[in-house]
């Protein structure tokens, strides 16, 4: 039990617990616990280590701004790598002692009374705190698909954020499902070594070579020396990354620039005009995810892999079934099918002021101040909340704009002596109106594709930032006392 001195508890150890912890620290509020459901720090780095497994964002990038890494050993990081630098930094920081493994939340409900959060962990543990922070993070909860007749599936299936590294892929019919960012990682690094491989594809991704190359000793030491450089670097990959943002906004001159440059990997790649076709996408470049891989196109013209684009019907004990009647043997099933990441606080139940649950004011109102605060939901934060998702650069630029505005909020608390603070229902509904009118126009609800960032009842998309970085910056730079109730010990 940790008493009430304890004031914020941070749910997560990924990259944006960790960083609000490491921030806590540096911002003298020493109060505070990390729990985190895995037995490792790490996140999402920690529960993928499929093959290939990368950041699809340059590493000098997609690292904490505090800590610039000069050791990066390429372009784009490696996953063991990603995670190793995470590890490093809870260390460094003094954080890691302060994360309590094994311990995931399942029960959150405001006291009004009292005015604390009541968490109650999976193993009945409660835990009370002042502040509660979800650095849950929303890719990681896996999406099964529900494919008639899986559960009678003989051979070894698993997720591709759940890697079994003993089914032994050698000389074996191996069945893969979906063609997203993990597939396109993962599929050329198996296919070599799988007797014959299926990749089932539903819908084709525009995909973009990565130009990834090892980073040179001298490169290394130079950035060690010259932290500027290193600076500089990660400045450049910023604005190169941040100027596409106009595309995905709606600017169609980028769009089509995107979608000719797409056109012209593939027809490079790949000679046969029918498999060309069925790998190109009928939607706007952008709408989906754009996946940059350069050995993709090659790994799916080996002369073990088929791509598959019948819907599966039908999931037998050593086979699959499409329409059509075709039948393919799998020894091994991999579902490369992406996450429930529309599903906010999954498995969780929240409880707020009056006992309102999270999920139902969630369906009511889809939104919440600028991806962090929710009205009815004292001293609650998100980090990487909805609408905070980025399709054109790093998202730890969003985290760490989250993280220094939840601090600001947490040292007007302290200073001013209050207990607590609590959107205010009109914020909320002005920054919803707000962001229903700028997604509206983008290629991501106008490009004519479905895709995991939007709701699949819906449609509305509660999942990507519809503006730039620069401008997420600047709308989280001061917190706007008016946005807010604050709350003391007699109102
Ligand atoms: P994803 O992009 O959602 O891809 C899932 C794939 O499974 C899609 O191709 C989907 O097809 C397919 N699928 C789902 N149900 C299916 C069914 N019943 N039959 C056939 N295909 C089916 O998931 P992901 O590849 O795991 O990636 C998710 C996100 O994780 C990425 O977009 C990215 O943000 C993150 N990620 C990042 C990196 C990185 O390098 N930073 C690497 C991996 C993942 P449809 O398109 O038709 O739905």
């Amino acid at each position: 039990m940790v008493g009430t001195s304890d004031n914020v508890l941070i749910v997560g150890a990924g990259f944006a617990g960790l960083g609000m912890a490491i921030a806590l620290r540096k911002a003298g509020m020493e109060s505070f616990l990390v729990i985190e459901k895995g037995d490792d720090v790490g996140g999402t780095w920690r529960d993928n280590r499929y093959p290939g497994c990368a950041c699809d964002i340059p590493s000098h990038l997609y690292s904490f701004s505090f800590d610039l890494n000069p050791e990066w050993s390429r372009m784009y990081a490696p996953q063991p790598e990603i995670w190793e630098y995470l590890r490093r930094c809870a260390k460094r920081y003094g954080v890691l002692g302060r994360v309590r493994f094994r311990t995931a939340m399942q029960e959150a409900r405001w006291d009004e009374d009292q005015r604390l959060w009541e968490v109650t962990t999976r193993d009945g543990e409660r835990i009370r705190a002042r502040v509660l922070i979800s650095g849950m993070g929303a890719l990681h909860v896996p999406r099964w698909p529900d494919l008639p007749g899986h559960e009678r599936f003989r051979g070894p299936a698993f997720h591709s954020a759940a890697w079994d590294s003993g089914a032994g892929l050698e000389g074996r019919h191996v069945a893969v499902i979906g063609t997203g960012a993990s597939a396109i990682q993962l599929v050329p690094q198996i296919a070599p070594m799988a007797g014959r491989l299926y990749l089932y594809q539903r819908t084709p991704a525009w995909i973009l070579p990565r130009l990834d190359f090892p980073i040179a000793d001298r490169w290394k030491r130079r950035f060690a020396r010259v932290p500027g450089l290193m600076r500089l670097f990660r400045a450049w990959l910023f604005w190169s990354l941040e100027i596409r943002v106009a595309g995905f906004l709606g600017n169609r001159w980028m769009q089509v620039q995107g979608e000719k440059m797409a056109r012209r990997f593939l027809e490079r790649e790949v000679a046969d005009s029918q498999l060309r076709a069925a790998l190109t996408p009928n939607y706007a470049f952008g709408c989906k995810r754009v996946l940059i891989s350069s050995d993709f196109y090659q790994a799916v013209q080996r002369s073990n892999v088929e791509l598959v684009t019948e819907p599966i019907v039908e999931v037998r004990e050593r086979s699959v079934v499409t329409a059509g009647g075709a039948e393919r043997p799998a020894d091994v099933l991999i579902y490369a099918t992406g996450f429930r990441a529309t599903e906010l606080l999954h498995g969780v139940h929240l409880a707020g002021r009056g006992g309102i649950d999270f999920h139902q004011a969630w369906r009511a109102s889809r939104t919440a101040f600028l991806g962090i605060t929710t009205s009815g939901f004292p001293n609650f934060f998100m980090l990487l909340g909805p609408n905070t998702g980025l399709g054109h650069n790093s998202v730890l630029l969003m985290i760490e704009a989250q993280i220094r505005y939840v601090v600001s909020c947490l040292k007007r608390i302290e200073r001013r002596g209050y207990c607590a603070m609590e959107l205010r229902p009109e914020s909320q509904r002005r920054f919803g109106d707000f962001l229903r009118r700028r997604l509206a126009g983008t290629v991501w609800q106008s490009g004519g594709c479905r895709s995991w960032y939007q709701d699949a009842e819906t449609g509305e998309n509660p999942t990507i930032w519809p503006g730039s970085v620069v401008a997420y910056r600047r709308r989280t730079r001061r917190v706007e006392a008016g946005d807010y109730l604050w709350i003391t010990a007699s109102n």
